[in-house]
Formats: C-alpha cells, structure tokens, sequence
C-alpha cells in the first residue's frame, strides 16, 4: 500500500503523415485485429501460452517485434478474464481495426528535427514505413523532447490507431528521477471541478471540508470570445492564414494561463497530508449520455482537459497522486445531505430542495468530487458533512499576478450563505 510508483506517462498524437501511404498503416491494424483473434482463439483451444507468440508471428504480416507486443496484449484481455468474475471471454471474431503496439527503436522510431518538430518512423509491415511528423497539444510534445534529448524519461511502447478517422500514435514513457506516492495511501482528498471561468477545488480529510479555494480566469472566456468573434471576420475575409495565426494566438495565451493555474492549484494541494487531486473523467461521455447543458458547455467551450492534464503532470512531477471519477451528478448533488436533483443548480447559487443548504455551487461539486474520489481510492470513511468552510477566492490578473486571497464567503453553519457576494458568473 505504501509502495511509490513510477511515473508513467501515455502522450497521445496526431500523425502527419508525410509518405504517401496512409493506407499501409490501416492495413497493418487490420493485421493487428488478425493476431489479437488468433491469439485468442488458440488461448481458448488451451494451446500453451508460451507457444503462441512463436505460432501466430510465423503467419503474421508484421514485424516480428511488434506480433509479439500484440500477443501479449491480448493475453492480457485473457489474464483479467480468467481473474475477474463478471466478464465474458474475449471475443476473437471481431473485425475491423486493433491498435499496432510496437516497441520503441524496434517497431517505431522518433528523431528530433532541426526545427524541434518530433518525426516518426512505424514499420507497418516488415521492411515497410510510414513517416511524418508528430502534432499535438506542447504540453506532451515537451515531455517527449526531453525525452529524446535526455536520461529523464525512458520512452516505451507506443500504439498506433485511428481515432475518429484520423491516425494517432500513443507513446508510453516512464520518468527515471521521480515517483509518484501511492494514490489509495492518501489522507487528503483533493475534487478539482473546471468550468468556463473558473475552477473549485475542496479538500476532505477524514474530519470534514479542510479548504476551498477557487481561483477565477475570466480573461480566459473573455479572451477566448474576443479571438472567436475575430476569426469569424478573418474567415469571412477569406484570409486562412490569418485565421490559423490567430488561432494560434489564441491557443498560446490559454494555454499560458492554464499552466499558471495548474501551478497554483498543485501549491495549493500540497500543504495538506498526503494529496491525491482527483477529476472528473469526461472523455468517455461525450456521444453516450446527455448529460444536460452545463455539461455540454463544458465539454464544447473550454481547455478543461487542458487544465486537467497540466494539474495531473505538475503534480506526478512532486510525487503527488491523481485520480479519475465518473462524473454523474456532482453538479447536482448536495454536499451536506446527498439529495440529488437537477435544477438545484442555479448559475452560481447552489440550493438543496431537501435540506436547503446554500453555497457556492462549484464549491459544492468540488466536494461531490472529491467524495466520489475517497469512496473509490481510500479506506477511509467519507466524513459526516455539517458544515463547510467559507470559499477562499482568488483572482488571477491579465498580468498573471494573483491578488491577495478575499473571503467572500462568511458562514457558521454553512446554511448561511448569502455572503456569496462577489462571485462572478
Ligand atoms: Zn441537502
């Protein structure tokens, strides 16, 4: 329970693919779909597993290398069935595309070009690649730089796949300086919730709310509307070059001050015992559920995952854990009572139709995160609610510089909220 873990990273990226030979990398995941059936299929015969990597290489179109990292992936689906109740055996008649898994220098390559652009090199097939250039968000770009350039990041396997249509690649890489502490050995529980404007971060002990701290950006929604409506007068310019340098502004300067952000947040998260900063997962929710507008705001008009990535990075860097919650009703859930209703939430004004607790309603979604995150991660009992602590809010500044922290939040009971004054929507 205690043991620290290495730090591991998956940077997920978009291929450009420079050679003409798009299709050669759809292939080779068909053929990656092939080995993962008959790896199962002889798995389920009983053949012995140690054969079958050997076996099913011997008629694979792949490099050999990257056959035997399919394989073992597959074995993997058969281990967790045979290990967990409740899961059928794995299918092997699927059709359609598995992802190419290969082995850094063996099955993939990566070199640092002149103009500090990451190029790659899969062998799709045996003595058959594809090249280009990597792209994607910086933050993953640095790490996989530093990685190229120094012993601090060890660079692993890497998937390739298509994603949504578009060729990705997912390169594993494991930190050799730092460890990361064990996240079910945590004694704070730290529940981030993102929004347009701002982010609330609460954390719980086994004695109750310690702290709320939410810091506004509104120069982020601002800036963000104010190069929207520029680009849509460029666009009807017609003037695309201008459209993507503005897009690139735009992108440079949230970016700048979500890091600003993230970095507070993680100050912020480690005066308490033993952090785990815990998210809400909403990646997998975007075509299955509605989940409502607040919802789809936020997965439509903001960086948030951003924000997420940036604190969960910044943190695994001071060896403080991360974790990730299912994100169902902790905007409308009550903090005190659990009474769970939609239309509790009103802007930024939270009311229990049951108890009729008020507070700040980020606050409160904060601390349903975080509850969610003890209830999965720790041993511990999620503590008995009464009260909350007043709201510490900070601002940052167009500069950067953040104010004094101001209490806007004053109450005994945590009933008597009316202090929410100075809140912003
Ligand atoms: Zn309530």
């Amino acid at each position: 329970m205690t043991h620290d873990q290495t730090l591991v990273k998956t940077l997920d990226f978009q291929l450009n693919i420079q050679s003409d030979n798009e299709s050669l990398l759809e292939d080779a995941t068909v053929e990656s779909r092939w080995v993962y059936n008959e790896t199962i299929r002889l798995a389920k015969q009983g053949v012995d597993w140690d054969e079958i990597s050997d076996r099913v290489a011997d008629d694979a179109d792949l490099v050999k290398n990257t056959t035997q990292r399919i394989v073992a992936k597959a074995l993997g689906a058969m281990e967790n069935y045979h290990k967990y109740d409740g899961f059928g055996p794995p299918s092997h008649t699927k059709d359609g595309a598995y992802p190419l898994r290969a082995n850094y220098e063996e099955g993939y390559n990566l070199t640092l070009c002149d103009d500090a652009s990451v190029g790659f090199r899969i062998s799709a097939k045996p003595y058959k690649h594809v090249n280009g250039v990597l792209e994607g968000d910086d933050a993953h770009l640095d790490i996989l730089r530093a990685a190229l350039t120094s012993d601090e990041w060890n660079i692993g396997t890497a998937e390739a796949l298509f994603h949504d249509g578009t060729p990705e690649l997912h390169v594993n890489v494991t930190n050799t300086e730092h460890t990361v502490r064990n996240k079910e050995d945590s004694r704070t529980v730290i529940g981030l919730d993102v929004n347009e404007g701002n982010v609330a971060v609460s954390a719980l002990s086994a004695d109750g709310v310690e702290d709320t701290l939410v810091i506004d950006f509104p120069e982020i929604k601002s800036e963000r509307h104010r190069y929207f409506t520029m680009r849509k007068r460029v666009q009807n310019a017609a003037k695309p070059s201008m459209h993507d340098s503005l897009e690139g502004r735009e992108e440079r300067f949230v970016r700048d001050r979500l890091h600003k952000v993230s970095r507070h947040i993680v100050k912020w998260c480690q005066q308490f015992e033993k952090p785990c900063i815990v998210f809400e997962d909403l990646k997998e929710m975007r075509d299955s559920i509605d989940y409502g507008t607040r919802m789809n705001r936020r997965l439509h008009h903001l960086p948030f995952r951003a924000l997420q990535y940036y604190t969960s990075y910044k943190a695994a860097f001071e060896g403080v854990p991360t974790a990730w919650i299912d994100p169902e009703y902790t905007s409308q859930r009550c903090p005190i009572c659990g009474h769970t209703e939609r239309g509790n939430r009103n802007k930024k004004r939270f009311k229990c139709q049951d108890c009729e607790h008020q507070d700040h309603s980020d606050r409160g979604a904060s601390v349903n995160v975080a509850v969610k995150g003890i209830k999965k991660h720790q041993e511990w009992d999620v503590p008995a609610l009464n009260s909350l602590p007043q709201v510490r809010k900070v601002r940052r500044q167009a500069s950067g510089a953040v104010d004094a922290p101001t209490v806007t939040h004053d109450t005994d009971q945590g009933h008597q909220t009316d202090g929410v004054a100075g809140v912003s929507d």
